[in-house]
């Protein structure tokens, strides 16, 4: 079978399964070429098939030879017009490589929300994975969690205290049209505290901790974003934002209970980038076709992550804010790019926004590259159904 692009609006339907292996493996040879780095051994993330989860898991192995374990909800192949989602095949392929390389890379697939996937992780690491978590990645995005008494949250992308209008890129129309987001209820802050924040991070360090699972100098890191002010309106001032907020509050009592054994747990703040969470964020595609025509250092996922896991969270260049928040989002931020991009978001128009006058093939080139169309190197667009059925996670 022919592997073909399907969309609705911003989100794909469709994948190119060995488009994906070559998008791994491309992401992999990226981090081999900046050499190894002494980092983490022994890795958990926590929403590990996909961008800035895949990223920590491919330069923790390829970067510093770590062992890995990654729990992620995606799904496989049920029928030849629906052979599941990209993440499932990142994990497959992930796995592949990196037990060619003699390390272990063991794919959970469900909801880590949960007791029961919790449970079983820990009993993987105390009964199979030959040692102790030094490193945890808190990488979910998650429109819904059901909480540990069965209550079910929703999270929402919208402004807080007032409606924001704007305009939005639509990826399977290639047209910007303008977009009203209303404010969040009350309740759809809380849900979306409940769900983006940092309450399941915190009981998943617990759990491991109680478990004795957690390495001497252990780290966690969870995945925030600021942005520019100009979206301050539908993000950071928004009910995700919020739910970032609080991860703050989650990180000091981490630290807390990490302090015994020398633990350290550190909100990220990433800089913005193409993936399947941030393309559905309202307003947000606009701003990036502007970032990325201005920026001198454009970088993908794989990029920053390597880049931040290297010279900050395992280097001796990691610059903190006030509140004690890693921050290799400063190239994104920096002064005098934001004002050259804010002007340029204001030029772009209905009828501009393909021409050169902004980034749009870029940012559509990184979204098919994520689900394995248009990946520089792959050729094969083809694939039998019943050979997908073979491939276990
Ligand atoms: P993504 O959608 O590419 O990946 C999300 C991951 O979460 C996937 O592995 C998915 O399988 C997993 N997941 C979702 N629900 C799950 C569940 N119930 N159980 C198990 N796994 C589940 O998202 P991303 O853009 O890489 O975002 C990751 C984190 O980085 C988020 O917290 C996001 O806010 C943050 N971040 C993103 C950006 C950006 O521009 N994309 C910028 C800064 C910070």
């Amino acid at each position: 079978m022919k592997a073909a692009l399907q969309m609705k609006g911003n989100v794909a339907r469709s994948v190119n399964p060995y488009g994906i292996r070559q998008e791994v493996l491309n992401e992999i040879n990226y981090v081999k070429a900046q050499g190894s780095y002494e980092g983490p051994k022994k890795v958990l993330i926590i929403g590990g098939s996909s961008s800035y989860g895949l990223s920590s898991r491919i330069s923790s192995a390829f970067g510093a030879g770590a062992d890995t374990i990654a729990v992620s909800f995606e799904r496989g192949p049920k029928t030849e017009t629906n052979i599941g989602t990209a993440g499932w095949y990142n994990n497959i392929f992930f796995r592949e490589f990196a037990e060619e390389a003699g390390l272990v890379a063991k794919n959970f697939v469900g909801d880590a929300f949960s007791l029961a996937m919790k449970q079983q992780v820990i009993t993987y690491i105390q009964k199979e994975f030959g040692g102790k978590i030094d490193l945890l990645v808190y990488s979910l995005a998650s429109g819904v969690r059901v909480d540990p008494m069965g209550k079910k949250w929703f999270s929402s992308l919208n402004p807080i205290g007032q409606d924001v209008t704007g305009e939005n890129i639509n990826l399977e129309t290639e047209e910007i049209f303008e977009q009203t987001v209303h404010a969040a209820t009350p309740e759809e802050v809380e849900g979306t505290v409940k769900v983006m924040g940092g309450e399941d991070w915190e009981w998943w360090v617990n759990l491991l901790k109680e478990a004795g699972v957690l390495a001497d100098n252990f780290k966690t890191v969870l995945y925030s974003y600021i942005g520019p002010k100009m979206t301050h309106a539908f993000y950071h001032g928004g009910a995700l934002g919020r739910a970032k907020d609080q991860t703050e509050e989650s990180a000091v009592r981490i630290n807390e209970n990490i302090q015994d054994i020398a633990g350290k747990a550190t909100i990220i703040v990433a800089r913005a980038v193409t993936t399947k969470a941030s393309v559905v964020i309202p307003i947000l595609p606009k701003y990036l076709i502007a970032l990325y025509k201005l920026e001198e250092n454009h970088e993908s996922p794989i990029m920053h992550i390597d880049r931040t896991y290297r010279t900050m969270l395992y280097g001796d260049q990691a610059n903190y804010d006030e509140k004690g928040r890693m921050r290799p989002d400063s190239f994104e931020l920096e002064p005098t790019l934001q004002a050259k991009v804010e002007a340029l978001f204001n030029e772009i128009t209905a009828e501009n926004f393909k021409t050169d006058i902004a980034a749009y093939d870029l940012f559509r080139k990184e979204f098919l590259n994520l689900n394995g169309f248009e990946v520089e190197g792959n050729t094969v667009d083809e694939f039998e159904f019943d050979d997908l059925l073979t491939l276990k996670p």
